[in-house]
């Protein structure tokens, strides 16, 4: 058996290119999905004609009773855990701050921020060494957004990410000594269906274009960096907030 990931989100998007890629190289992968159960059994699918092992796990990264679940279901499955993507992530439609209601903040931070740190708690426990465990990897899945600021449109969603480059940075110098590197992508404008759940599927193609490298992303671009922080290959980087944004 290769090593163990769980990847959050991982029922399509950037979280099924990483599986898919995960998979072609060995890796035994823990595909978290919330509402999307068909399309999660597709990427545990895909992971499979790779080359890799997959098991399904549901649960709302928000919830810490579902978050423990699943960690421990793949823990006990296969006996470790070696590495984490913390990708799930969610957007609401365009607005101004002074336009958002209470619910819209809450489960924004709920999810991109409340839910990426109880993921990265658990691996935290379960892979540092002083703990037990034989070290790891994790990569977070942050956004440009965070350095952009996102004024008319996601300020709410770009300040979580400011939040979880922030947890890069003091996980990374709080985990290297526990064998445990820490890392962010920031992907920039990406052709998933994100943009769709904010209410603009054209998006990503509109705005890609104006990018430097005048298109948008794909999925397989942000999971081939996703896949080399957390390879051997990048054994000396922790703490990177890394751009996969095409120049934006
Ligand atoms: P996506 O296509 O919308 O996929 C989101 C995934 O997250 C789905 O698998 C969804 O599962 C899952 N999910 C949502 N809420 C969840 C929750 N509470 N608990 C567990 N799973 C949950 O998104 P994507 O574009 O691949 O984005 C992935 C990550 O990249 C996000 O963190 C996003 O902020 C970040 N990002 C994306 C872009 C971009 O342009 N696409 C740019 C910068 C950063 P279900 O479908 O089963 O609900």
């Amino acid at each position: 058996m290769g090593k163990v990931v769980l990847i959050t989100g991982a029922s399509r998007g950037i979280g099924r290119a990483c599986a898919r890629l995960l998979g072609a190289h060995g890796w035994t992968v823990g595909v978290n999905y919330l509402h999307n159960e068909p399309a999660a059994e597709e990427t545990a699918a895909e992971v499979g004609r790779a080359g890799g092992h997959a098991r399904v796990l549901r649960g709302d990264v928000a919830s810490e009773a579902d978050v423990v679940a699943m960690f421990d279901t793949l823990e006990s499955a296969y006996g470790r855990i070696d590495a984490l993507v913390n990708n799930a992530g969610i957007v609401a439609p365009g607005s101004q701050v002074a336009d958002m209601d209470a619910a819209r903040l809450k489960r924004m931070f709920d999810v991109n921020v409340y839910g990426a740190f109880l993921c990265a708690r658990e691996a935290a426990r379960r892979m540092s060494k002083d703990r037990g465990g034989d070290g790891g990897a994790i990569v977070n899945v942050s956004s440009a957004a965070s350095r952009i600021g996102s004024p008319n449109e996601y300020v709410d969603y770009a300040s979580s990410k400011g939040a979880i480059d922030t947890m890069t940075i003091g996980l990374a110098k709080e985990l290297g000594p526990q064998g445990v590197r820490v890392n962010a992508v920031r992907p920039g404008l990406i052709d998933t269906e994100i943009h769709a759940s904010g209410g603009r599927p054209e998006r990503a193609a509109v705005l890609g274009a104006q990018t430097p490298l005048g298109r948008p992303g794909s999925a397989e671009e942000v999971a081939q960096t996703i896949v080399w922080l957390l390879s051997d290959a990048a054994s000396y980087v922790t703490g990177a907030l890394l751009d996969v944004s095409g120049g934006r």
